[in-house]
């Protein structure tokens, strides 16, 4: 939620941009990729690349109808996600953008865009030595969690994401070795059993799976939403000291590997 409490860890629901070298892969169309558009805009040439949505929940689709990259021609995006009780995925980001939602239908863009419909478990070769692994995400109407690898370099986005079930041994086999860990830390352990079954995980699951995966470094993102800089602050001080590798994912936040 934007605001005067939410500046420093950011207000905008999911956006992830990755990097790796002329290649552009994003990670969810929450209302971050909307300042993200705006910058691609100021790039030189056509903007290309991979979007992948983790599921069609609002808050990981809204920013899509304002991401002006996707209005100019040239420009071409790849979006990949799952399709749902029969309702293909282009057909889901269809529906958000029909009347009377939103004045500018989807094949009014100008860009060409290429739905890809995947699967949990699925893997994916973006070519350039680029691979993209997948698990299902337990979570109200499913979701799917993305390792990318480039090299012995990778990134694993896992966000709507409530530890404890079935899927978990699915989730550790993509996680292990990562050097980033991306993970769903909408509640804390205190708050967790009022909202179990919500689908969000905790601070402290992030931590251990950081440790049960031997990754690198973690960023506890999807903070819950009127959870203040204050309290973000607090509970990352709380954390740092043992935990050195792991940091709240902050509104424009930047991370070589
Ligand atoms: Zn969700
Ligand atoms: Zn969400």
């Amino acid at each position: 939620m934007p605001g005067p409490d939410t500046i420093i860890y950011g207000g905008n629901t999911p956006c992830v941009e990755v990097r790796i070298g002329k290649r552009l892969i994003i990670l969810d169309a929450g209302t971050g990729i909307a300042n993200l558009g705006s910058k691609l805009m100021q790039e030189p040439g056509p903007v290309c690349g991979d979007i992948f949505i983790t599921h069609v929940h609002w808050d990981h689709i809204q920013g899509f109808p304002f991401f002006k990259p996707a209005y100019r021609k040239g420009n071409s995006f790849c979006l990949y996600g799952e399709s749902k009780e029969n309702v293909s995925f282009a057909e889901l980001i269809k529906r958000t953008m029909e009347h009377p939602h939103f004045p500018v239908p989807l094949e009014n863009l100008r860009a060409a865009l290429y739905f890809t419909e995947i699967e949990p478990g699925d893997m994916l070769d973006l070519g350039d030595g680029i691979t993209v692994r997948t698990t299902a995400n337990n979570h109200p109407d499913g979701g799917i969690s993305y390792r990318i690898q480039y090299g012995n370099k990778s990134c694993c986005y896992v966000t709507d994401y409530e530890h404890g079930s079935e899927k978990a041994r699915g989730l550790l086999e993509l996680c292990a070795g990562t050097d980033l860990l991306i993970y769903d830390a909408h509640f804390t352990a205190t708050e967790y059993p009022r909202y179990q079954g919500w689908g969000h995980s905790t601070w402290e699951e992030g931590l251990a799976l950081l440790e049960a995966a031997g990754a690198g470094r973690l960023i506890f993102f999807h903070h819950k939403p009127e959870r203040s800089d204050e309290e973000i602050a607090a509970l990352e001080a709380g954390i740092t000291g043992q935990y050195p590798t792991a940091r709240a994912a902050k509104e424009g936040m930047v991370i070589s590997l």
